[in-house]
């Protein structure tokens, strides 16, 4: 999608700490961090967010979990992790192309704010 952010994160257009890159999938940095690991897991498909998800994406949604597994493992994450993907304005969404939030390395707090 041309006006998209995280669309040109992906395409390589805006610059980003890249952590991981497939044919369907890409994460990066956080550019302001919330936890000393916070990484955004995201289909290089624009899909604006969760809600907009259909059973046809069952094996790209595989895919963005396997690499989340895979990043918390390699950030040393074995103690726990959170996984947060925000779904419209009253949910906190200020960038509309799907994404998961993976944070861990300190103790997080629930109920969430
Ligand atoms: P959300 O508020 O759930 O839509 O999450 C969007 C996230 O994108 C926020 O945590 C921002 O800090 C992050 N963000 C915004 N712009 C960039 C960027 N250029 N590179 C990396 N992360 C970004």
């Amino acid at each position: 999608m041309a006006d998209c952010l995280f669309c040109k994160i992906a395409a390589g257009e805006i610059e980003s700490e890249l952590v991981h890159e497939s044919g369907g999938v890409v994460a990066f940095r956080d550019i302001n961090p919330a936890a000393p690991t916070h990484i955004l897991v995201i289909p290089r498909e624009h899909i604006e967010s969760a809600d907009h998800l259909t059973e046809t994406k069952g094996v790209l949604l595989g895919e963005l979990f396997a690499t989340i597994a895979g990043l918390a493992e390699k950030e040393g994450l074995g103690d726990g992790y959170r996984v947060v993907t925000n779904i419209g304005r009253d949910a906190g969404q200020s960038v509309d192309h799907l994404h998961f939030h993976l944070m861990g390395g300190r103790q997080m707090s629930w109920p969430p704010g």
